[in-house]
């Protein structure tokens, strides 16, 4: 990395020979422009660091799908325009065909073996890896972050450094095992992005990152993207991003910041869109999920726009380029084990012969098959699987190819430096971990299409496990099968299943999906059945714990609820989803004060957990601690919780307080919620006669005694 009195001695005899001269000027521009026009700017050229950074990551999204990269079947307007302002990486690679791991990987810059987010199966960015966000706090910028998808949720421990975070499950209602707050569309995330454009410090350069997940499957673009892009929806979603991209350039044009403002585009991973047999991404190492497109527009006037680099670059090489360009001396940049991009802006002719490594051990992590690994060189494609494969690139783009066989000696070669390189990144020291992943993730991520299991332990590193090249039909049918359950077509999601099982009778997804049809059919024993048959497959699987807990709940067998939540609480003491079911259980045995600590760990685990709220509140009540339930009641409302019930409690303790006619009122709610409401009515009754009504009083003990003859006779001594 140049100094910047390195920099400026370059530049001032004739420099406009010199090959450090373009990145040279860019820094220049990014340090003079403070120095000239910008009080934002001009702050940071006193830190000695540089202009804004906008950094766009589209999820999903293959490079040969935009119009810059020569797709002609959609409009991008908008990013090929960046790309014409920038300059255009053909042959980018992500490390890792995942969302999570690889948005770790281009925040980190570095590789999954040191930073130790494979997938999501995991406890997330470990503390002691460094992100990106840090370094621009470290060097007082405002940092941002808007993420579309629950996959980047705050919990996974991309969120350090950045001021602020505005992700999915920070939305104010929230419910358990509902698509809701899995991800959201590219317009929120981009309204939400503007409104902290407009509102945000001035006085301080930005780092924002903005994340938009539409590509992802399912592919429902909004209209006219639908209408005009029908029969290839994926990439109408594509579109639509463009166009909500196009929002962001607008307003960064309108507030004079576009010219002057490093914008990094790139996506995380492709999609497969059938080839290979696979549909989406995650299983597989091919082009068709690794390739990704990666455009760097620089500040206007410092380097030409719309050239094009052809050498084979990685996504981990996006943070170290980042700071280059911003000139940062941060002790981040000792962490990162990808190489700077600068040099291609300068000179996109460069030759370089750097490889990109690729990984995926989703396969492993969820279904027990081997991981993979793969070599990208310039010519060559290797995947390291059980039965390798490796492709010529120049000749075979598409990858149908395997040169394997014919090729063995160069297939070694490969095989050994990917070892080589593999054994070099990897981390000696364990990373301590993160915080617990939040128990209800694993059955959110399958409303997204991810089938996070955790494979049966025991299943090793080892070569003989299955290559899932083998097992592509078993994961389609799986997916399928998660798909029908999802959609309510349950009879046709096991059917699926049941042909799949004698081909895998260890494949635990099985019993755990037929365990969940049967319980939203309301087959209790069924349901009952396959939960323990995939708990013996992987005793201790909690989303099978909670199932089973559940379907005993549902089948009023409380005796066997308890143990299996207590043994979901001992696997993750976070469980939020087993002490909330720990709570609910105590209070329909009228154990308050043991429901009360449920569900006070349950709001401590997951603080926007609205049903806990009510719980807590109620149990509250019931223990005549009236100050506290009245809050969490409230508070339960205001994270979208409303029903008659809630409402009774409330008024209940509003009525304990001394304010008998703000209970009346409420009562009057719940009654119109829930005529037949008993209880509330005696409550209402009861109000209305500490009130002195003695009139309503009575009338409304009379209607109660027309529907409930057994609380009647128990308190008509009150009202005579
Ligand atoms: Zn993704």
């Amino acid at each position: 990395m140049l100094s910047s009195s390195e920099c400026k001695q370059r530049m001032r005899p004739a420099a406009i020979t010199s090959p450090a001269r373009i990145v040279c000027s860019f820094l220049m521009a990014l340090f003079l422009g403070a120095e000239c026009c910008d009080r934002a700017q001009a702050l940071a050229a006193d830190s000695g660091s540089g202009g804004h950074v906008l950094l766009i990551t589209v999820d999903t999204l293959r490079a040969d799908h935009l119009g810059c990269y020569g797709y002609q079947r959609i409009k991008t307007p908008n990013i090929d325009q960046l790309a014409v302002d920038g300059v255009r990486f053909n042959r980018a690679y992500a490390q890792v065909p995942l969302t999570l791991p690889s948005h770790a990987v281009i925040l980190t810059g570095t590789y999954p073996m040191y930073n130790t987010v494979r997938d999501f199966t995991g406890v997330g960015l470990p503390p002691s890896v460094g992100i990106l966000s840090e370094a621009f706090e470290r060097h007082g910028y405002v940092t941002a972050a808007f993420v579309s998808s629950l996959v980047l949720d705050s919990f996974w421990g991309l969120r350090r450094g950045f001021q602020t975070y505005d992700s999915v499950v920070n939305a104010e209602s929230f419910e358990t095992g509902t698509r809701q707050n899995a991800d959201r569309v590219a317009k929120e995330t981009v309204d939400r992005f503007l409104s902290w454009y407009a509102s945000r410090p001035t006085e301080k350069p930005f780092f924002a990152w903005l994340h938009l997940y539409d590509p992802h499957s399912p592919y429902r673009p909004p209209e006219p993207y639908f209408s005009q892009y029908f029969g290839h929806l994926y990439d109408g979603e594509i579109a639509y991003c463009d166009d909500q991209i196009g929002r962001v350039f607008t307003a960064l044009k309108r507030t004079g910041l576009y010219d002057r403002t490093l914008i990094i585009f790139l996506s995380d991973h492709g999609e497969s869109l059938g080839e290979h047999g696979e549909d989406e991404h995650g299983l597989f190492l091919y082009s068709a999920t690794l390739r990704v497109p990666l455009i760097v527009k620089a500040p206007r006037g410092v380097m030409p726009g719309g050239r094009k680099v052809d050498a084979v670059v990685s996504t981990i090489d996006i943070s170290p380029t980042v700071l280059q360009l911003v000139r940062f001396t941060d002790p981040l940049t000792k962490q990162f084990q990808g190489n700077s991009l600068a040099s291609f802006l300068n000179d996109p002719e460069r030759r370089d012969d750097r490889m990109a490594y690729a990984e995926t051990f989703y396969p492993k992590n969820s279904f027990g098959w081997s991981p993979l690994r793969a070599l990208i060189g310039a010519r060559h494609f290797y995947i390291d699987a059980p039965r390798p494969e490796l492709y010529d690139m120049a000749k075979d783009p598409g990858q149908t190819t395997d040169l394997r066989a014919e090729r063995s000696a160069e297939t070694n070669v490969f095989k050994a430096r990917l070892n080589h390189f593999v054994r070099q990144y990897t981390t000696r020291a364990t990373p301590p971990a993160g915080s617990p992943v939040p128990a209800d993730t694993l059955e959110k991520l399958r409303s997204l299409g991810y089938l996070a299991y955790k494979a049966p332990a025991g299943t090793g590193d080892g070569v003989n496990l299955p290559d899932p090249k083998d097992k592509i039909k078993t994961h389609r049918v799986i997916l399928r099968a998660t798909v029908l359950s999802e959609t309510g077509r349950f009879a046709e999601s096991d059917r699926l299943l049941r042909e799949l099982a004698p081909a895998e009778p260890k494949l635990y997804a099985i019993p755990l999906i037929l365990g969940e049809n049967a319980f939203r059919e309301g087959r209790l024993k069924e349901a009952q059945r396959q939960f323990l048959a995939c708990l013996n497959l992987s005793p201790a699987f909690s989303p099978a714990l909670i199932g089973a807990a559940r379907a005993y709940h549902a089948d009023h067998q409380n005796e066997k609820v308890k143990p299996l939540l207590q043994l979901a609480l001992q696997q993750n003491s976070h469980n939020f989803l087993a002490s909330y079911a720990l709570g609910v259980v105590a209070s329909e045995e009228k154990n308050y004060v043991q429901a009360t600590s449920y569900f006070q760990a349950s709001v401590r685990d997951r603080p926007n957990f609205a049903q806990a709220y009510e719980g807590l509140g109620i149990a509250q009540a019931e223990t005549h601690k009236y100050r506290e339930a009245l809050s969490n009641l409230e508070h339960a409302r205001t994270l979208g919780a409303f029903n008659a019930v809630l409402l009774n409690y409330q008024a209940f303790a509003l009525s304990n307080l001394g304010n008998p006619r703000k209970a009346v009122e409420l009562y009057l709610r719940v009654l119109e919620l829930k005529p037949d409401y008993a209880l509330a009515r005696l409550n209402l009754a009861m109000a209305y006669r500490e009130l002195g009504e003695r009139e309503n009083a009575l009338r409304q003990f009379g209607k109660l005694c027309d529907s409930d003859s057994q609380l009647c006779e128990q308190f008509k001594g009150s009202f005579q």
